[in-house]
């Protein structure tokens, strides 16, 4: 195996030589690519160079018998295995083949060339491990001192105390997982844009492509507005060409070495950037880019001294088979009408589960029908094309599970278990909240059918805003998908389905003496998202059990029976009522937290009287958690009351807030958000939620307090309008929104400014 491998030698199937990262770079050359040229330091290097200088024993000896609990070891072991790898020279031989690889590089382009350098982690037996080692990147190197320094700083990521945490908690053993290092020439655009290679909203064959001066991150964070055309794929010719002005360009500074913004030469400003010969080139690259990956891509392109570069390229979607089905639809018998939970239209066989002990009945893409899903369905719902209950509104169990798993839902029918027919096959329409007669069962399995939906979610770059996007997560077995929206961050982890998932209630933990059992389920699952999400903010809801979803648990007997249990012992006051349960999430916070998971934040939820605030900070202090010291300590505006006295919290101490839109809508319209028959009511939009949002947003920028919202209605394109005019810092959105709202969060941005600047 060779120390090192050119793109042009690697190809998707080279992760376990590369990683994830260098395969795919090694693809796209070898598809004839133009992509900026480089090179991976292979896995096999890194193993060569821990066992040549035999610093691998001493590794090992250090990592042998560490108790990962006893934070200060675990981080004076991280230190010196980092501290070692950085110091050990590189053997000659290995060293000198970097070194001619380097030279060849420069020869291909400049002298001492500027490179980026990046961990690309790979593990035996597994597609990826991202997750079992630590992704750094270094930009801007030049010359091959600093890139060797970087190397080995690559390679001592793999040992970050969160990574060996990581490796641990897991049983993954750490000499199984190896480190592949990328160095890829830098490019120095001197215009650049984005291309989609089908127009993303309509699906037509016209290519939509956008153009600025200087670096992509001016046409990628919105900050310029640039040139746009549309170029008819059939007739191979422009169809339309917008120049704009474009005020602002990102390019290099030349000193420092650093990327920066600066004006757009007067004569620049409204000149046409993409030349009509780029435009050939750039189509081009874009036939040849979507025919290699036999789908529509979105992608990213620069051009430097005349050379067109592609930077990234990933699937947009499936807009063919959306119109297909549309259009088979409307000639459709709609059978069923109900809400619109989770979005996405697909066909499959009725299974109706009267009783939990049939979800076996339940195969690889058949539509589940029930009254209303619960946490024991989960395995099933996974298995399901798409589900349909008779109850329940679009933030209702099924609603807020499907959309995190993908699976199209509709909720609220009323009569699903009655109307549909066992066997028989239907369509239903996510979206819409309809169900047909009949329709195409998809060849594909669920697996690939989650793919699909997966790709639709990352198919628009991932626009910087200055407003934060940020997922939901509610089961961190779905997290990935989350990650790969790309999000900021997660604004709202919920602990419900982790408790649920173990069959027992939190409580029984506690009587039993079992308290670090129910710690330990909590760090398992906290971790699977923090470190996923790492270094982005994590914010964790304490525990919001309402009794009737708990009472199936074992030991969950003792749940009171409640008329109105969305009114009942819920959130905070339920917490506060039985405070070692509190607590346990507590303690397993602090464990991560000294684990070096500094992304954590804690967030309470449905708080009325500020007191509630005062009395869970204490007994945070009581387990060695200081509130806002050694953590970011937040609440949920979940109830007309905490937003109406919203001062009187900011009084009490509070890092952020955020608006859980799906209690605050029940409450303030006083409808019950599970009950289908008054759901037709249930509007977030309503003047008096819109009021209540931008009071507190107002409140809350005058003290300096962060909000952020984790409703549905974040969701919503008009809401979040509303909610970035007010200010807000970031929004929290579901899977399969987070590229939707960022989108348009990129546009009010863009509008703000204009607007700003046009009353000037
Ligand atoms: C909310 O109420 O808006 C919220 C996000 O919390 P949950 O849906 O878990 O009650
Ligand atoms: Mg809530």
């Amino acid at each position: 195996m060779n120390y090192v491998e050119f793109f042009e030698q690697l190809g998707k199937d080279d992760i376990p030589i590369a990683g994830g990262k260098g395969a795919n770079l090694g693809e796209l050359t070898n598809a004839g690519i133009p992509v900026p040229p480089g090179f991976v330091i292979t896995a096999e290097t890194y193993r060569k160079f821990v066992t040549k200088t035999e610093i691998i024993d001493k590794i090992n000896e250090l990592l042998n018998n560490l108790d990962i609990n006893d934070t200060n070891k675990l981080r004076a072991v991280s230190d010196e295995i980092k501290q070692l790898i950085k110091e050990t020279p590189i053997p000659d031989d290995i060293q000198r083949i970097i070194i001619e690889a380097y030279n060849a590089l420069c020869v291909k382009t400049e002298d001492d060339v500027t490179v980026a350098v990046r961990s690309s982690a790979t593990a035996e037996d597994l597609p990826d491990a991202s997750f079992a080692g630590q992704q750094d990147t270094f930009l801007n190197i030049k010359g091959i001192d600093d890139v060797l320094e970087n190397v080995r700083s690559c390679w001592a990521s793999l040992f970050e105390a969160r990574a060996i945490f990581y490796r641990e908690e897991n049983d993954f053993d750490h000499s199984r997982v190896y480190i592949a290092v990328v160095i890829q020439q830098m490019v120095n655009s001197e215009k650049a844009g984005v291309m989609f290679t089908v127009n993303p909203s309509t699906g037509e064959e016209q290519m939509l492509i956008e153009g600025a001066w200087g670096l992509g991150e001016g046409v990628v964070s919105g900050t310029v507005t640039p040139d746009t055309c549309v170029y008819d794929k059939e007739s191979d010719k422009e169809a339309s060409y917008i120049i704009n002005t474009k005020k602002t360009m990102f390019k290099k500074d030349e000193k420092t070495g650093k990327t920066i913004e600066t004006e757009v030469p007067d004569d620049l400003k409204d000149k046409r950037v993409i030349s009509e010969e780029e435009l050939k080139k750039l189509t081009q690259l874009g036939r040849r880019i979507e025919k290699h990956y036999k789908k529509p891509q979105d992608t990213e392109w620069g051009i430097e001294n005349d050379n067109v570069y592609m930077l990234q390229s990933r699937p947009i979607t499936t807009l063919k088979n959306i119109k297909e089905v549309k259009s088979e639809t409307i000639e459709r018998n709609i059978i069923l009408e109900g809400l619109g939970a989770s979005p996405g239209t697909v066909a499959g066989t009725v299974k109706i589960i009267n009783d939990i002990d049939e979800l076996d009945k339940i195969k690889d893409g058949d539509i589940l029908v029930t009254t209303m899903t619960t946490p024991d369905m989960v395995p099933a719902m996974k298995r399901a094309n798409g589900i349909v209950t008779n109850e329940g509104g679009v933030t209702c169990h099924a609603a807020i599970i499907s959309r995190e798993l993908g699976i199209p839902c509709v909720s609220g029918t009323g009569k699903a278990t009655t109307t549909l027919k066992e066997n028989s096959i239907v369509t239903i329409d996510g979206k819409k909240g309809l169900v047909f007669e009949g329709g195409e069962v998809a060849k594909e399995s669920q697996e690939e059918a989650n793919q699909i939906a997966q790709n639709v979610q990352i198919a628009t770059e991932p626009l910087l805003t200055v407003t934060d996007v940020k997922v939901n997560v509610s089961m961190p077995e779905a997290a990935q998908r989350a990650y790969e929206t790309q999000a900021d961050g997660v604004g709202l982890l919920r602990t419900e389905h982790m408790m649920l998932a173990t069959g027992v209630h939190p409580n029984k933990y506690i009587e039993d003496g079992r308290e670090d059992e129910l710690i330990q389920v909590l760090v398992d699952n906290i971790l699977k998202v923090v470190d996923l999400f790492y270094p982005k903010t994590v914010w964790y809801r304490t525990l919001d059990a309402p009794t009737d979803e708990f009472k199936t648990l074992e030991g969950g007997e003792s749940e009171p029976d409640e008329a109105n249990p969305m009114l009942g012992w819920r959130g905070i006051r339920r917490e506060l009522d039985q405070p070692e349960i509190l607590k346990a999430e507590f303690k397993a916070v602090k464990k991560l937290l000294e684990q070096g998971y500094t992304n954590l934040g804690i967030m309470l939820p449905l708080l009325q009287a500020p007191e509630e605030l005062k009395r869970a900070k204490e007994l945070a202090r009581e387990v060695g958690l200081i509130p806002h010291k050694d953590i970011d300590f937040g609440m949920m505006v979940e109830t007309p009351a905490s937003a109406i006295i919203i001062e009187d919290f900011i009084a009490e101490g509070l890092d952020f807030v955020s608006f859980g839109t799906n209690d605050l809508t029940q409450y303030t319209l006083a409808l019950d958000r599970n009950n289908e028959l008054v759901s037709k009511h249930y509007t977030e939009s309503h003047p008096a939620i819109i009021k209540l949002l931008v009071h507190v947003i107002e409140k809350c920028n005058e003290a300096g307090v962060k909000t952020s919202i984790c409703g549905q209605a974040g969701s919503k394109p008009e809401i979040a309008e509303k909610l970035v005019e007010a200010g807000i810092t970031s929004l929290s959105a579901n899977t399969d929104a987070v590229a939707t709202i960022r989108r348009l969060v990129a546009k009010i941005e863009k509008k703000i400014v204009l607007d700003a600047a046009r009353k000037q």
